[in-house]
């Protein structure tokens, strides 16, 4: 499939802020430990999520080159410009979750679907954190909108303290 990643219109953004990609322990381990301290942490279900917390992106993006581990990055990465939301463990230790491309992307009409594959991806990414299989639903019209929805009631409930954010070690 074409990737309009590579012509983006806001030069990578998304390697650069680095905000919100979603790691198995091993793939932290192996790529991102070594730059410990540059990252803000959280737990969702059997994944890291990490955010850029120096300001500098992707320890891995380098400007005029692009990712520079490319076959060796993380499978979240590898299944751009989509993204796994709304993360949760079902029967059988399976994760449910929806796919959708990028909030924000500009170019996110641009991408040609292609089903199989984020279906194959997403299930090797689950397993990948622990989870026996994966089960993603993709999005279409207005995904955008519940994904807006969600994280503006998360939000609420972290103001009215119901929900603390799961800042963890890695590896805790
Ligand atoms: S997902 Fe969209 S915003 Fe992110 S790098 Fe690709 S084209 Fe750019
Ligand atoms: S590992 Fe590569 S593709 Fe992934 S965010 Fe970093 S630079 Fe971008």
């Amino acid at each position: 499939m074409s990737n309009p990643c590579m012509s983006c219109s806001i030069d990578m953004d998304c390697c650069k802020k680095f905000s919100g990609a979603l790691v198995s322990q091993e793939e932290y381990d192996r790529l991102y430990a070594k730059f410990d301290g540059r990252f803000r942490i959280e737990r969702v279900g059997r994944f890291l999520k990490l955010y850029d917390v120096s300001g500098e992106g992707c320890p891995y993006f380098q400007q005029g080159t692009g990712c520079t581990v490319y076959d060796q990055r993380p499978l979240d990465c590898r299944l751009f410009p989509f993204s796994l939301d709304h993360l949760r463990e079902g029967a059988g230790g399976c994760l449910k979750a929806s796919v959708n491309t990028r909030v924000g992307c500009p170019h996110a009409h641009e991408f040609p679907v292609d089903e199989p594959a984020i279906a194959a991806l997403s299930a090797d990414m689950a397993r990948a954190a622990g989870y026996a299989d994966a089960r993603v639903e993709h999005e279409r019209g207005f995904g955008w909108l519940k994904y807006l929805g969600f994280r503006a009631v998360r939000k609420a409930r972290r103001l009215l303290g119901l929900e603390k954010p799961a800042v963890v070690s890695p590896g805790g």
